[in-house]
């Protein structure tokens, strides 16, 4: 089943439900690693996608989410002009897809005039915005302004287990309604879900809510622990039962013609492979779509999330300074700057992450990492598999 059409296929940018960021922040790995990786133009890996966190701002307070509902403008918010300097840059650092996204990105009032400024410069758009302020009027904006999808966060299948992972009662209603104006409107939709304890046995009725409301795609977040997030470390599912998860999603994947992607969830690139060989396929583009082509974890080889003050990190759920905008060229930080060297060379990488046959696919979630083993380098802490180096075999 192919998944080449995804507009968007990353997260760790946010949607409802998926923190751009999140208050804990790092400061970064002392020593770092000397290394950086060969390839693209100047040995610099084109950006792909970029998560910007136009702002911070929310109508919402989300249980899992970094912040209490917060309507203003966070202090240190990049201006309009300052913005619209970013968008300048991006082309510089390949042909990335911009997800705008927050906080609830339409909190901001002038996202219509830099989506369009975005479009100007032949950058594709896509938004993550929480559903609850679409109405008829906004879901025409989106498309106007240049929107090719829009992905909505939906955590259960029906309204009691969605609002319930959510925190915010009347959460699924509004998510439902604002998914009826973006297919008025004519724009696609793609849902996420955040895979927890609470919802697993409730997969399949997710899945064929998405078949029913007309989504173009679904994508799997395994959760990560960060921000107010952490509070939900109960709920993360095991390495085993994360392995089976993936597994499963494998084999179901098969039966459908919806786009399907597992997302922050890179084993699953290494569990593809494990499974396309005993079933004999070639793990091809045309096989497995973008899947057979990208690493499980893209954060600083072809993904970056941007704050909404214009630091730039790994991902929206590691808060691992790489540089600011403000004082730093974008295309320079991108380039060069010593934690997406470190993430780009598998030399930096510790535990059984740095010796895995299967790194270059995979890498790990270095966010999980972070918060679960202590190091953005160390080993992904939910995954079961033992590399062959470290059993000795070759
Ligand atoms: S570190 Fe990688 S896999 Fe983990 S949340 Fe960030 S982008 Fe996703
Ligand atoms: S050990 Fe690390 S690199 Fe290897 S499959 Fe597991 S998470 Fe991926």
């Amino acid at each position: 089943m192919s998944d080449a059409k995804h507009s968007f296929e990353h997260p760790a940018a946010a949607p409802t439900g998926h923190p751009g960021g999140h208050p804990n922040g790092t400061g970064g790995h002392p020593g770092g690693c000397p290394h950086g990786q060969t390839s693209g133009k100047d040995g610099v890996p084109p950006l792909r996608l970029i998560a910007w966190e136009i702002t911070r701002s929310c109508n919402l307070a989300c249980k899992h989410c970094r912040a209490e509902a917060h309507t203003e403008p966070y202090p240190g918010e990049l201006s309009t002009d300052e913005a619209k300097a970013l968008i300048d840059t991006f082309p510089e650092t390949g042909s990335p897809i911009i997800i705008f996204t927050g906080g609830e990105p339409m909190m901001r009032k002038d996202w219509p005039e830099l989506v369009r400024y975005a479009k100007g410069k032949d950058l594709r758009c896509v938004m993550a915005p929480n559903g609850t302020l679409i109405t008829p009027e906004t879901a025409r904006e989106m498309k106007d302004a240049g929107i090719e999808r829009v992905s909505i966060s939906i955590d259960g299948p029906d309204a009691t287990s969605h609002d319930a992972f959510r925190g915010v009662e009347g959460a699924f209603a509004a998510s439902m309604r604002g998914i009826e104006y973006l297919k008025q409107a004519g724009l696609e939709f793609q849902i996420n879900t955040t895979v927890t304890k609470g919802n697993l046995g409730m997969f399949r009725d997710i899945f064929h809510l998405c078949e029913k409301i007309g989504a173009a795609a679904w994508h799997i977040f395994l959760l990560v622990p960060t921000g107010r997030g952490a509070e939900l470390g109960e709920e993360i599912i095991s390495a085993e039962e994360y392995e089976a998860v993936l597994n499963w999603f494998y084999d179901f994947r098969k039966t459908t013609d919806m786009q399907l992607k597992a997302t922050c969830a890179p084993h699953y690139h290494r569990i593809l492979r494990q499974r396309a060989k005993e079933d004999g396929i070639p793990v091809t583009f045309e096989n497995f779509g973008l899947d057979a082509v990208s690493r499980g974890c893209l954060g600083g080889v072809g993904f970056c999330f941007i704050s909404h003050t214009g630091q730039v990190q790994p991902c929206g759920y590691l808060e691992l300074d790489c540089g600011n905008i403000r004082t730093t060229p974008f295309p320079e930080i991108w380039a060069k700057s010593k934690h997406f060297l470190e993430f780009r060379n598998q030399d930096c990488f510790e535990g059984k992450c740095g010796v895995c046959e299967y790194h270059k696919v995979c890498a790990g979630c270095r966010a999980r990492a972070y918060t679960m083993n202590g190091s953005h380098l160390a080993e992904e802490p939910l995954c079961s598999h033992t590399p062959r180096r470290a059993t000795g075999k070759s």
